[in-house]
């Protein structure tokens, strides 16, 4: 069984399915919804939050975390915030913050009015707090940030409390507020929780809560110098802003106790964090860390370029928010850690194209096709089928002319057997319009086949013959007269290992990079309904896959493509219909 399958078992086997349509099948965190809901405990209430670090771009993983929480906020009738946790100034920027606010949007998501940041809370987490220090419950550290790791101990040897941890309150209350006037150095004291230095939970070792950094912060300027750590900061912004069903990764799951004593201690209110496994997709990566590298060092050409796992990334390769939603849906949520197949994702956007995207012809190497006995300066306009997956889409006309491309591909001189495609004495059809048999193959002095002559039958006009004679090979075609130009960029895996993260062998994510996860055609043939192609239109090109026209770099005098994902077994299709 594969970790999707295992997955979507996980995602089976909980709870009822009580006002859940068909396409929300119920899970351990709907249950627990559920459950809270007929009992009461929280008043009726369901509020979650998608609390990103405006540390970098989304990427697919976030997609799964945002569907979740504003999902399931949406099918209870509750309410989803948006809450950056902007407590680390050194690593955050404006640039992050707008591009996950246009990402959580495109995904078709709303927060309404309540966009909040964990920066905000500033001030009532001073207030916190003091509130604990005044309680005897927090203690200002002057231990390097080395001694502090040295007197933690490890999972196997108990910490050692540190010779500050009794200081009188009196004296913790007025280095905090030194520390928050700016009095001290970087580095050289910290605020600790005083909880238990024996704890088998290192998270509950006397955890820093605060350290000062004289670093000017994307929203709050220079009024601080102290910053909260993001466990101390977390729960108390849940709680602050009510939330219920607090939803995180796995990892967390261990600094839950770390919250629970925070909000006990304060006696506010207590938010219950449920935790959910963390999405990987195997050939690619996730860790912003890694991503921002391949940004950094021009692997890729930026945040958004098509071969990156990042939302920007997917929607500039074609991806839509439907089939991104579908998938996270899909994938079902489990309590272990495990890797979804990147084909998973394939499929999803496929299953949405395939309803949505306006089939065309374009031939990306191009053989000249000349038809020998059809004349010169004439020229049909043949009706084409939109989308046969959608009869409203209706039809176009496509010009058809004696010289005509087609691809390279679709062409042998010395056909293997069960060749469908062109070859000597061989008929095929043209899609939309004739039966063509080859009757004359073209070289140059090199012999490279130049071009290749056939005679069209006129009674099969529109691709489909009076007599009942069937062909096997179906082919896309553009009229050389009327094509236009275009640059087609194709994408294969961005990392050759399926988990580019194992450096078992002493490797780096780096070594793994796919020199061929970028193929460009420069001069690819389309039918000229295509010259009027933009952002946002959505395209199966007839056996070659689905494509987008590229949002940073095409333009009416320079087209260009990008193939989101190729067909599945696109041959086998053609020779159905
Ligand atoms: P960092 O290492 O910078 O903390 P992060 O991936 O945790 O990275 P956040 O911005 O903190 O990034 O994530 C925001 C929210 O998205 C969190 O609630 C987190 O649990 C969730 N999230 C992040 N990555 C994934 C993932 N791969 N699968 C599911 N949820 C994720
Ligand atoms: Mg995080």
């Amino acid at each position: 069984m594969s970790d999707s399958e295992k997955n979507r078992e996980n995602t089976t086997d909980t709870g009822n399915n009580s006002g859940n349509g068909p396409s929300a099948p119920s899970n351990f965190i709907r249950t627990i919804i559920e459950e809270d809901l007929r009992s009461g405990k929280h008043k009726g209430r369901v509020h979650t939050r998608f609390p990103p670090e405006p540390n970098g771009y989304l990427h697919i993983g976030h997609a799964k975390s945002i569907c979740l929480n504003f999902g399931l906020a949406q099918e209870y009738g509750g309410k989803c915030n948006l809450r950056f946790d902007d407590t680390n100034p050194t690593k955050e920027e404006m640039e992050y913050v707008e591009s996950i606010m246009a990402d959580v949007k495109w995904l078709g998501f709303d927060w309404e009015d309540r966009l909040f940041f964990a920066s905000d809370y500033f001030g009532q987490l001073y207030d916190y707090a003091v509130q604990l220090i005044k309680a005897g419950k927090a203690y200002v550290d002057d231990l390097s940030s080395d001694e502090i790791r040295e007197y933690r101990g490890t999972l196997t040897r108990p910490g050692k409390n540190s010779p500050y941890r009794d200081r009188p309150v009196e004296e913790n209350l007025d280095l905090f507020r030194r520390m928050r006037d700016g009095e001290f150095p970087d580095g050289s004291r910290v605020l600790r929780a005083k909880i238990d230095m024996s704890s088998p939970n290192i998270n509950l070792r006397d955890p820093v809560m605060y350290r000062i950094l004289h670093a000017t912060h994307h929203r709050t300027g220079d009024k601080w110098c102290i910053y909260p750590m993001y466990d101390w900061a977390h729960g108390q912004s849940d709680s602050i802003e009510g939330i219920t069903h607090s939803l995180c990764t796995l990892e967390f799951e261990s600094h839950r106790p770390l919250y629970d004593w925070f909000v006990e201690e304060l006696g506010i209110y207590a938010p219950q964090q449920i935790e959910f496994a963390r999405l990987s997709l195997n050939y690619t990566v996730m860790s912003k860390r890694k991503l921002l590298k391949l940004v950094r060092d021009k692997h890729v050409s930026g945040w958004d370029d098509p071969r990156m796992p990042t939302l920007s990334g997917l929607r500039r390769r074609g991806y839509t928010p439907e089939a991104i939603r579908n998938f996270s849906e899909m994938i079902g949520l489990a309590k272990a850690n495990s890797t979804v197949d990147i084909a998973q994702l394939e499929y999803a956007v496929r299953e949405d194209l395939n309803k949505r995207a306006l089939r065309m012809m374009a031939v990306l190497n191009p053989l000249k096709l000349v038809i020998e006995n059809y004349p010169e300066d004439k020229v049909e306009e043949l009706e084409a089928v939109n989308n046969p997956e959608d009869e409203s889409a209706g039809t176009r006309m496509v010009p058809f002319s004696r010289e005509l491309y087609i691809d390279r591909e679709d062409f042998e001189e010395h056909p293997p057997k069960k060749y469908f495609r062109l070859a000597p004495g061989k008929e095929v059809r043209l899609k939309h319009a004739y039966y063509v048999i080859c009757t004359k193959v073209i070289k140059d002095a090199a012999g490279n086949i130049t071009e290749v002559h056939c005679t069209h039958d006129p009674a099969t006009r529109g691709g489909w013959s009076q007599d009942g004679r069937k062909v096997k090979g179906t082919v896309q075609w553009v009229s050389a007269r009327h094509a236009v130009n275009a640059e087609v960029r194709l994408y294969d895996h961005l990392f050759t290992r399926a988990n580019p993260d194992d450096n078992k062998d002493g490797g780096d994510f780096l070594d793994y990079l796919n020199p061929d996860s970028l193929q460009v055609i420069k001069e690819a043939k389309m039918e000229p309904a295509l010259a009027a192609a933009k952002t946002g239109d959505l395209y199966q090109f007839l056996r070659i896959g689905y494509f987008v026209p590229d949002s940073a770099d095409s333009r009416p005098d320079h087209l260009v493509f990008n193939r989101t994902v190729s067909l599945k077994d696109s041959w086998a299709k053609i020779q159905q219909k």
